[in-house]
C-alpha cells in the first residue's frame, strides 16, 4: 500500500474495558469498521478518533472506565464512549464534557453512525476485507459466542439489567450460523456467554428459526445439543441454577459439550440468598451437584460468590465455606460486596465494614484453595485432552477440558516437541498443584 493511500484510511482507536460480553461487544465493532474500509490502530497517537467501550458494573469499574475516557482526550482528543456506563451519559459528560459521542451496550448502529459523523468512512472495496469469522480479540482457538443480552432476574446487587434491559434473545439459527463460520474459521472451543445462558429463549417463546434446511429451537438444552455438533469445544458459561440446567448434564457426560459448568451461586446461606433475590434452596443445591457428579463424574463445577452482602453474619459465612467444601467448587472468583450505585442492595440494613469483608475473603479463597487441591489431586493419572494455548522455551502450556480460559488454571505439558497453539492433544496428568497440573504425552 503506498503512503498516499495509507493516510486516507480512517483509523480507529479502541479501548475495551469489562467483561467477556463487552468483549464481544468491541469485537463486532472492530468487525463492522473493518468492513467498512477503517482501520484498527494500535495507540493513541495513531488513531484519528479512539472509541472507549466501557464497564459500569461496579463502582470500581465505573472509575476505571471514567479514567480510561480521560486518558483518551488527553492523548487524543476525539472520543467516543460507548458499553455499559454509556447508559448513564450524564455521569460521563459531567467528568468529561468534550467527549463527541455517547451510545450505550450493544447500540452498535448508534456507535457506527456516531464514528460516521466524526470520522467518515472511505469507500475504497480493497479495504473491506473481513477475515473470515470476524476479528476476535481472543487467540486464534476459541471465541465467545453471545446468546442473549440482558436479563430479566433482578438480583439485589446488580446493576445490570438497569444496563441493559430485559432478556433478549438471538434467534437459535444466527446463534448456529455465527458458531458455524468461527469453527470454519478454525476456532476450537466455543465460549458460551450471555448475563443469563439457561434462560435462552425465554423472551422469544423458544421460537425455532431455520438454517440450512432444518429447524433449530431458542432453548438451553436444544442449544447445547446442537452446538454440540459442530465438532468443537463448547464450554457453558453464566448457568444460572434453574431446575432445567439438570437436563444438560448427560451431554457432557456423553462427551458433546464439556463437562464444565459455570454456574454464579453467589452465596449459600438461604437468608443471604433470599436478600440477594437468588434462589434461596442451598440444601437443594448441594445435592443436586451430588447427583450431577454421580452422572457425570468428570464435571468442573466454576462458581461465583460475594462474601460481606449486607446482613451477613459470621453463621451466614460458616455456611458459606461448608457449601465449598460439601460441593467440592472446583474453580472460584470471589467478590467482596460493593455498594454499587442504583443497586437494590445500597438500601439493606447491616453493611458490613471493610475490615470483616477482607478477612472473610481471605479466609473463603484459603478453604477454595484446599478445595481446588483436592480436586487436581484426584485428577493425577487420568488422560485427559488439552487444548494448546500457548508454547515457550518450557513447552506448552494447555487447559483441560475443566479449565477456561483467562479465569482457571493451566497445565504444563512435557513430551510434546511440535505442539503448536490451538492443538487439542491427549495428555496423561502427572502432577497437580493448587490451582495448575502437570502432564505429559502418553
Ligand atoms: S442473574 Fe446475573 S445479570 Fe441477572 S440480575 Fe442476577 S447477577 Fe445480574
Amino acid at each position: 500500500m503506498t503512503d498516499a493511500l495509507e493516510k486516507t484510511i480512517p483509523k480507529v482507536g479502541i479501548v475495551s474495558l469489562g467483561c467477556p460480553k463487552a468483549l464481544v461487544d468491541s469485537e463486532r465493532i472492530i468487525t463492522r469498521l473493518r468492513a467498512e474500509g477503517y482501520q484498527i490502530a494500535p495507540d493513541y497517537s495513531g488513531a484519528d478518533l479512539v472509541l472507549v467501550n466501557t464497564c459500569g458494573f461496579l463502582d470500581s469499574a465505573r472509575e476505571e472506565s471514567l479514567d480510561a475516557i480521560g486518558e483518551a482526550i488527553a492523548e487524543n482528543g476525539k472520543v467516543i464512549v460507548t458499553g455499559c456506563l454509556g447508559a448513564e451519559p450524564d455521569v460521563i459528560r459531567a467528568r468529561h464534557p468534550k467527549v463527541l459521542a455517547i451510545t450505550g451496550p450493544q447500540q452498535y448502529e448508534s456507535v457506527m453512525s456516531a464514528v460516521h459523523t466524526a470520522l467518515p468512512p472511505s469507500h475504497d472495496p480493497f479495504l473491506d476485507l473481513v477475515p473470515e469469522g470476524g476479528v476476535k480479540l481472543t487467540p486464534r482457538h476459541y471465541a465467545y459466542l453471545k446468546i442473549s443480552e440482558g436479563c430479566n432476574n433482578r438480583c439485589s446487587f446488580c446493576i445490570i439489567p438497569k444496563l441493559r434491559g430485559d432478556l433478549v434473545s438471538r434467534p437459535a439459527a444466527h446463534v448456529m450460523a455465527e458458531a458455524e463460520k468461527l469453527v470454519g474459521a478454525g476456532v476450537k472451543e466455543l465460549l458460551v456467554i450471555s448475563q443469563d445462558t439457561s434462560a435462552y429463549g425465554l423472551d422469544i417463546g423458544y421460537a425455532t428459526s431455520s438454517w440450512k434446511d432444518r429447524e433449530y429451537r431458542a432453548k438451553f438444552y436444544d442449544l447445547c445439543k446442537d452446538l454440540g455438533s459442530l465438532g468443537a469445544w463448547v464450554r457453558l458459561h453464566y448457568v444460572y441454577p434453574y431446575p432445567h440446567v439438570d437436563e444438560a448434564i448427560h451431554l457432557m457426560a456423553e462427551g458433546k459439550i464439556l463437562p464444565y459448568l459455570d454456574i454464579p451461586f453467589q452465596h449459600a446461606s438461604p437468608r443471604v440468598l433470599k436478600a440477594m433475590r437468588r434462589p434461596a434452596n442451598q440444601d437443594k443445591q448441594a445435592a443436586r451437584i451430588a447427583k450431577w457428579r454421580s452422572e457425570c463424574p468428570d464435571l468442573a463445577i466454576r462458581s461465583t460468590f460475594i462474601v460481606g452482602f449486607p446482613g451477613e453474619t459470621e453463621e451466614d459465612f460458616s455456611l458459606l465455606l461448608d457449601f465449598m467444601r460439601e460441593g467440592q467448587i472446583d474453580r472460584v472468583g470471589c467478590f467482596k460486596y460493593e455498594n454499587v450505585v442504583h443497586a437494590a442492595s445500597r438500601d439493606l440494613e447491616g453493611q458490613v465494614p471493610e475490615e470483616v469483608k477482607e478477612e472473610r475473603w481471605h479466609r473463603f479463597m484459603e478453604v477454595a484453595r484446599e478445595v481446588s487441591e483436592q480436586r487436581l489431586a484426584t485428577k493425577i493419572g487420568k488422560e485427559v485432552d488439552v487444548i494448546i494455548d500457548e508454547v515457550d522455551d518450557e513447552g506448552p502450556i494447555g487447559r483441560t477440558v475443566w479449565d477456561a480460559p483467562e479465569v482457571d488454571g493451566a497445565i504444563e505439558l512435557h513430551g510434546f516437541k511440535k505442539a503448536k497453539p490451538g492443538d487439542i492433544v491427549r495428555a496423561r496428568v502427572v502432577d497437580a498443584g493448587d490451582y495448575d497440573l502437570v502432564g505429559e504425552a502418553i
